[in-house]
């Protein structure tokens, strides 16, 4: 006796996988400071290349990333750290977020004006002179007109 065919069920709703299944997160080898990835909720990370085993940071804690000025490798730091000290050069670096402020005198009235970090000038409220900064990156960036 043959089975009636039944339509296929219909699924339910779209299927959504939790956030965390299989997704994965990057952090830096400790010992041969190469870019490394571990599924999300791994403890430690060894080394495909080097051995080395990495601590992964608890969740939650929030990484930030820079590249060393000394020797330019990518370094990982605990967000909200004002200075991280490479551990291939021992340069120390400032850790400045895009959103945070610096400050510089204007350059006609002296006053004190604050800025957003990243910004090449400033327009003083009080004078309206527009100072510029960063004069040390000017130079640099000359190479890459031409
Ligand atoms: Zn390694
Ligand atoms: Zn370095
Ligand atoms: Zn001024």
């Amino acid at each position: 006796m043959p089975v009636p065919l039944a339509p296929y069920p219909t699924p339910p709703a779209p299927y959504t996988p939790p956030a965390n299944a299989g997704a994965q997160s990057q952090l830096v080898c400790s010992g041969c400071r190469n870019l490394l990835l571990y599924p999300v909720g791994a403890t430690s990370v060894c080394c495909a290349v080097c051995n080395a085993v990495t601590a992964v940071p608890p969740p939650g804690t929030e990484m930030a990333q820079l590249v060393c000025g000394g020797c330019h490798t990518l370094l990982m730091y605990i967000r909200g750290a004002t200075s991280v000290q490479c551990s291939c050069c021992h340069t120390v670096n400032l850790a400045l977020e895009a959103n945070q402020v610096a400050h510089v005198n204007c350059g006609n009235c002296r006053m004190l004006l604050m800025y957003q970090y990243g910004a090449r000038s400033v327009k003083c409220a009080v004078c309206n002179f527009v100072t510029s900064v960063g004069a040390s990156t000017s130079g640099t960036e000359q190479k890459f007109n031409g």
